[in-house]
């Protein structure tokens, strides 16, 4: 098989392996074997993946020996909910796995948080394995353990911390991904070059483009930066006391725009994120904190390869101020009381604050609105 990078995420008995490249579905079983505690494995996926890839996947199970039965859910993130989380314990309890069973993983990030989840809380926790099929599942939702499901009260709000045993990330497996969705996993990209890697970023200025048209060396490369981002961020800080909430830049604007419009095809997360991590810059830029200049090249980015860089740009809402700002107040990263912001001091260096004017949010978010 073709060659392909590899990673490990260090956490002492739960480290694991990070794979980046061509081919990996089709050789996930070899692959898969050193981790399994028995050559048995469930394969849980969603119905526009399954024809592209599982047939791909199970047969590289059987000729590795691995005994393999599949779930295909619905895709969407309304799949990520508590009656689909029974679907899967109800199917692996009537198949009587054992503890020695392991999850497979086989789509974005909505089948990732609700395979691993289900594999944290079945039978008292088994093992699964990733294999992303959205860019932002390989750049983001696959790596660093966090699982979990919606409610009516919020998104992901139950959960827990369970790190797969493998990450397999294909990157053939992104040439069927519709564009948008591209667009919304290399928000998340950009992200990792703007929190901590000046030199990420710049190299993204040159190369985004290319990354969203399809290069698969660039975007090799780039899922490849992006996981190691994250995997040195998560072993120091694996349940978010610390630095891992650094990652969080951009997130407190975008989740108030995605609660605003409801989490559904109005604005895609890695959107909502692309216009969080502007307004994240702006605020810091208009505080003084940041050079107005930096604040720009993030926005001009953006604006590049096609993403949203304010609500303006989504049409069709009737945005305010005041009622992304109430969303802010139901966040799970509200601290006594006060909200946090990832705020920055220029590309490459975002810092955590509980320190931040509601008037300078409010200001700020009413300049993006009606720019
Ligand atoms: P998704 O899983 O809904 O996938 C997006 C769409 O692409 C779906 O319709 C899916 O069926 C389809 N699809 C997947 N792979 C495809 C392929 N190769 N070709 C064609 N179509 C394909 O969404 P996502 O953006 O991957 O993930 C979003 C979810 O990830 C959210 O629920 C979010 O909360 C979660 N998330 C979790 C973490 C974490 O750390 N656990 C981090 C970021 C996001
Ligand atoms: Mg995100």
């Amino acid at each position: 098989m073709t060659p392909y990078d590899s990673l490990r995420l260090e956490l002492g008995d739960r480290s694991y392996n990070i794979l980046i490249g061509t081919g990996l579905i089709e050789n996930a079983g070899d692959l898969i074997s050193p981790v399994l505690k028995q050559p048995r494995v469930v394969v849980v996926t969603d119905e526009n993946v399954a024809p592209l890839y599982l047939s791909m996947l199970k047969q590289s199970l059987s000729s590795a020996g691995i005994s393999h039965t599949d779930i295909i859910l619905q895709a969407g993130e309304q799949t990520k909910s508590l009656s689909h989380l029974e679907r899967i314990t109800d199917a692996l309890l009537d198949q009587k796995i054992e503890r020695g069973t392991s999850l497979i993983a086989l789509g974005g990030g909505v089948i990732g948080d609700l395979t691993g989840f289900a594999s944290a809380i079945v039978l008292r926790g088994i093992d699964f394995i990733q294999i992303p099929t959205t860019l932002l599942s390989q750049v983001d939702s696959s790596v660093g353990g966090k699982t979990g499901i919606n409610t009516r009260f919020g998104k992901n709000l139950i959960g827990s911390f369970h790190q797969p045993r493998m990450v397999l990330a294909d990157i053939t497996s992104l040439e069927s991904l519709p564009a948008r969705e591209v667009l919304a996993g290399y928000a998340e990209v950009v992200k990792y070059g703007l929190v901590n890697d000046e030199s990420f970023f710049n190299w993204l200025e040159n190369n985004g483009r290319a990354i969203c048209d399809g290069d698969p060396t660039l975007r090799q490369s780039a899922v490849l930066a992006s996981c190691r981002a994250k995997a040195a961020i998560v072993s120091k800080d694996e349940r978010e006391g610390g630095v891992r909430a650094l990652l969080n830049l951009g997130h407190t604007f975008g989740h108030a725009l995605e609660a605003e419009t409801g989490y559904g095809k109005t604005l895609l997360h890695g959107e909502a994120v692309a216009v969080g991590v502007t307004l994240a810059h702006d605020l810091s830029a208009a505080t003084g904190l940041c050079p107005m200049r930096d604040a720009r090249r993030v926005k001009e980015h953006y604006r590049t390869v096609g993403l949203p860089t304010t609500p303006a740009d989504i049409v069709g809402v009737d945005w305010q101020a005041d009622a992304l700002i109430s969303h802010m107040g139901n966040d799970k990263k509200v601290k006594e009381g006060r909200l946090t912001f990832v705020l920055t001091r220029g590309i490459g260096k975002a810092f955590v604050t509980s320190d931040v004017a509601l008037e300078d949010v409010s200001t700020t978010l009413a300049a993006a609105i009606s720019a």
